[in-house]
């Protein structure tokens, strides 16, 4: 399953004049070992039923994943002067590679079943193998489409639906935005993003790729996440999600506060939550901060106020 010699990436882009773009996040990795790394990271091989990737621009990453062995990979780019260059990517790959061009914050994941040729319902994809998302993501979107993928993980849906584990991720991130992902309570990076994903997966820094890396050179270094689902804090309740991230949101927006304090106003605001208000109590620490609260404290807090149908709306 070796690609056939190709131009190089270097080649590629001076010859069809694919200048990067600024306002679609453009920073592009020219150097095989550091996207070979990466897909290393995400132990890719010829049994993983299917890979997602998002803005392969000039398409190294996506080489390194068709080395890697994957039988279906789908590659969705938004910006259009990437198709010659993707289009003989997908020739040389003997159909291994299909490309849709589109915008991934709004594309229905059907047509990215329909273009591997898979259907949830009949997919025989066991309970080892599940389909994977990799992309070194546009950054001015990298936030929204997690935001996006980990509510139709709640939920079982699109992609996540095609396996009882849903879809894991391989991700490049801003670092800022990595080091969000992954903080633990009472560091400085905690806040709803880190306890959104780490309600759904177990989330790590994989690799961290400084900026000299990337051509044109971004002003921040990045790096690489991984979110594998696991057995669901939430308990593959998509309602119970959508109560945490409500939570999430009430007690961040005042997170200066101490959570008994925010507690007291939200019975305030929602007498219905006073019935809970003891249950509340044991579960959380009333003098701490929302950033001190570990996930599941989190989780505990929002399945709890779910069942009693408190705050499953935003306020
Ligand atoms: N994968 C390439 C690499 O590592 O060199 C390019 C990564 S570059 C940071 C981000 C890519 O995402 C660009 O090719 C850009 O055109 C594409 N992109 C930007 N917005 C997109 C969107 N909404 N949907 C799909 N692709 C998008």
């Amino acid at each position: 399953m070796v690609l056939p010699r190709l131009p190089s990436i270097r080649e590629l882009i001076k010859l069809y004049g694919l200048s990067a773009k600024s306002q679609l996040s453009q920073n592009f990795i020219l150097d095989k070992n550091i996207t070979d790394k990466i897909v290393r990271c995400a132990a890719l091989s010829e049994v993983t039923p299917l890979v997602v990737e998002v803005g392969p621009g000039p398409g190294l990453l996506t080489r390194s994943i068709l080395d890697a062995g994957v039988k279906n990979l789908v590659a969705v780019e938004k910006d259009d002067r990437f198709q010659p260059t993707l289009k003989q990517l997908a020739e040389a790959s003997e159909d291994r590679l299909k490309v849709i061009q589109g915008n991934m914050l709004e594309l229905s994941h059907q047509a990215i079943f329909d273009k591997a040729q898979l259907q949830p319902t009949t997919t025989t994809t066991t309970t080892t193998t599940t389909p994977h998302i990799m992309g070194n993501l546009p950054f001015n979107i990298a936030t929204p489409l997690l935001l996006q993928w980990l509510h139709m993980l709640a939920g079982r849906q699109g992609l996540f639906g095609l396996s009882p584990k849903g879809a894991g991720m391989t991700l490049m991130f801003q670092k800022e935005v990595g080091d969000r992902l992954v903080a633990k309570e009472s560091t400085g990076h905690r806040g709803r993003l880190a306890i959104m994903a780490q309600s759904l997966c177990d989330v790590r820094e994989v690799y961290h790729v400084p900026a000299t890396v990337f051509v044109p050179k971004p002003k921040v270094d990045a790096s690489v996440i991984q979110l594998i689902p696991r057995a669901n804090l939430m308990d593959d309740q998509q309602g119970a999600y959508l109560t945490l991230e409500n939570v999430l949101r009430y007690y961040f927006t005042k997170r200066r506060k101490t959570v008994g304090h925010i507690t007291r106003r939200l019975m305030k605001e929602m007498p219905q939550s006073k019935e809970v208000v003891a249950e509340l109590e044991e579960l959380l620490d009333f003098k701490a901060r929302p950033e001190d609260l570990t996930t599941e404290e989190f989780c505990q807090a929002a399945k709890l106020l779910h069942r009693h149908s408190i705050i499953t709306l935003p306020l």
